[in-house]
């Protein structure tokens, strides 16, 4: 079954056709969607998809590090509230980025250290944006290890602590990450001709740590590149993933829907 962990379906982009999309993906094999809110004004649209396809989509409420600067002393209450939710499966994405991005580090780790304890404290999975490969993000994907030890004390939990989303960072972080108990997510750039670097990182970690995403409408997979991406043409990355691993595709699906039924604490159909 192919479970897209990682989507923003409630973009605008999506507007004119967003029941024709989610068809689509269904159709083509998709068991289910989690659609991602990365900041508060999402929060209700993300809940709003999640009750009109039940078991079909399920959301994750977040507060992305691009809006650092716009958290108050309510946030994290707000967001509470919302782990109540039945569809809910995630607190994220939630992060730091210190590339394009207008907050000081200082004040992206003071939020993001807030919300890991919320997601730690109410057993929620995370979803985290913290990304590239270029000296800005290994700073801050330091920052986040950092954080990640500081708030993730005590025995390893039996189900992961969250998943890298979309990670193309350093392999050291990725595999650090791993053994404080979280998974990587793998996107439409594994398909591209020139990501060497990533298929590399990929290749070299263990398929129980993987799930798929699309990141939809962004990071189109190379065979639609320059167009909208959308949760079925996560069949493309979840191929490039499967040759990569020298498995074969139903192997491939197999491990990876069993990552994400793991990670999320739920029971995807199956198609
Ligand atoms: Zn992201
Ligand atoms: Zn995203």
């Amino acid at each position: 079954m192919l479970i897209d962990t990682h989507a923003h379906v409630s973009d605008e982009k999506f507007d004119a056709d967003r029941d024709a999309v989610l068809a689509r993906a269904f159709a083509g094999g998709v068991g289910a969607i989690v659609e991602i809110a990365e900041e508060e004004r999402q929060w209700p649209k993300a809940r709003a998809l999640a009750e009109k396809h039940p078991g079909r989509v399920f959301w994750s409420v977040g507060f992305h590090p691009h809006y650092a600067g716009d958290a108050d002393a309510g946030l994290v209450d707000r967001m509470r509230v919302e782990l109540d939710h039945p569809a809910l499966v995630a607190v994220g994405e939630i992060g730091l980025d210190y590339f394009r991005n207008p907050h000081p580090p200082a004040v992206q780790k003071d939020v993001f250290e807030k919300l890991l304890r919320l997601a730690a404290e109410a057993g929620k999975p995370v979803v985290i944006h913290c990304r590239e490969a270029d000296a800005a993000s290994r700073a801050a994907q330091e920052d986040m290890l950092a954080l990640f030890q500081k708030v993730f004390t005590g025995p390893m939990p039996t189900a992961p602590r969250g998943v890298l989303h979309c990670f193309q960072g350093h392999a050291d972080i990725a595999r650090a990450c791993i053994g404080l108990g979280f998974l990587v997510g793998a996107d439409g750039p594994l398909t591209y001709p020139n990501a060497k670097a990533l298929r590399a990182l990929f290749e070299a970690l263990p398929l129980d740590s993987i799930v798929l995403e699309t990141d939809s409408p962004y990071l189109t997979p190379q065979a639609w590149r320059g167009q909208r991406n959308e949760p079925a043409y996560i069949s493309a990355t979840a191929q490039a993933l499967a040759d990569l691993k020298q498995v074969s595709l139903p192997e491939l699906l197999e491990q990876t829907s069993l990552n994400a039924q793991r990670l999320f604490k739920v029971t995807f159909p199956s198609n």
